[in-house]
């Protein structure tokens, strides 16, 4: 894999940083659930959502930490599939699915493509199914699988930011002309596609940070991208701790992702059934203020439901005593 030489750290680096794996079995998900989301109907439906345990990622993203999650070796034939079985049979019935495999469902060595036929089979009955991908591994496998499921197929990918040279310092492996021309591949086979967007990259402020994020957002719509969830960007994967202690990184405010996403949400998102959605997974790490923290992250569940701008908290401690 050919490196980028002014990426924050190289392949090697971001290996030698990383702490253990988890220990996950390559017959079981890792993890599986149902959440709420709002369809591109505007309705608010339960989607079955499965953590598929698979080989890791070939890519050294610096941010990444998906990894934890993974195993060395590629599964064996069947094993994706008696994952998804095993998922499904123990959640309740829903109308979309979310299968992550914490990599690209189209890398062949992550899921092999033997499997693909059972998988779409397991799948068939829903009316969305979504996987998730990095732009190198959009190929005709994309166009193929979709071509297998009755309901629609979306990828999700990680766009990360538009900022060309915070997104080749990643060490993403792509850039941004790669992620719109996948965009676009991926839409001419009827594929709709969910971008991934970073609230904060290294080397940026706090205002930085909100900036390239509505700009991404932005220019992932404009190119036909139907959803962009925003991810404040953390640490924890050993890489991002040593930007860190560099001062290179800080992770941004539980503000900042507020503000970010009534930025987006005024870029027109309900036209054309557009949606924009906040991760919500452990935001308590970037919350500034424990008083008002579980009404902030309610609105933001609340706004990822309505696609509104809903009042403001305002909060008795930090709003007289703000220093975001
Ligand atoms: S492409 Fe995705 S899964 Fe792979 S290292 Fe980068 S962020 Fe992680
Ligand atoms: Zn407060």
């Amino acid at each position: 894999m050919k490196e980028v030489p002014s990426s924050w750290l190289n392949d090697a680096e971001v290996l030698a940083l990383r702490g253990p794996r988890n220990p996950v079995d390559p017959w079981l998900p890792y993890a599986y659930f149902v959440e709420d989301e709002r369809t591109a109907t505007g309705l608010i439906e339960s989607v079955a959502t499965v953590f598929l345990t698979n080989r890791e990622c070939p890519l050294r993203c610096v941010m990444c930490d998906l990894w934890k999650n993974t195993l060395d070796a590629t599964v064996p034939i069947g094993a994706i599939p008696a994952q998804v079985k095993f998922a499904l049979s123990r959640l309740p019935s829903t109308k979309h699915a979310k299968l992550y495999n914490s990599g690209n469902f189209f890398d062949r060595r992550a899921v092999p493509p033997e499997d693909l036929p059972d998988f779409a089979r397991c799948v068939e009955h829903f009316e969305t199914v979504i996987v998730e991908n990095h732009p190198r591994f959009c190929t005709t496998a994309c166009g193929t699988f979709r071509s297998l499921l009755s309901g629609r197929l979306e990828i999700a990918m990680g766009l990360e930011t538009i900022h060309t040279d915070s997104l080749r310092r990643l060490n993403k492996q792509m850039t941004v002309e790669d992620f719109f021309q996948a965009v676009d591949g991926l839409l001419s086979h009827d594929i709709d596609v969910r971008a991934f967007i970073l609230l904060r990259l290294p080397g940026m402020s706090e205002s930085e940070g909100i900036e390239w994020a509505v700009k991404s957002a932005d220019a992932a719509f404009r190119r036909g991208v139907t959803t962009c969830t925003i991810i404040p960007v953390r640490g924890g994967n050993g890489a991002m701790d040593r930007l860190a202690r560099q001062g290179q990184f800080q992770p941004p405010v539980l503000r900042s992702l507020e503000t970010a996403f009534e930025e987006c949400l005024r870029l027109n998102c309900a036209v054309n059934q557009r949606r924009v959605f906040v991760d919500l997974w452990d935001l308590i790490q970037i919350s500034q203020c424990p008083f008002c923290f579980a009404a902030r992250q309610q609105r933001l569940r609340d706004m990822n439901d309505s696609q509104l701008i809903l009042p403001p908290v305002i909060c008795p401690v930090c709003d007289n005593n703000s220093q975001d």
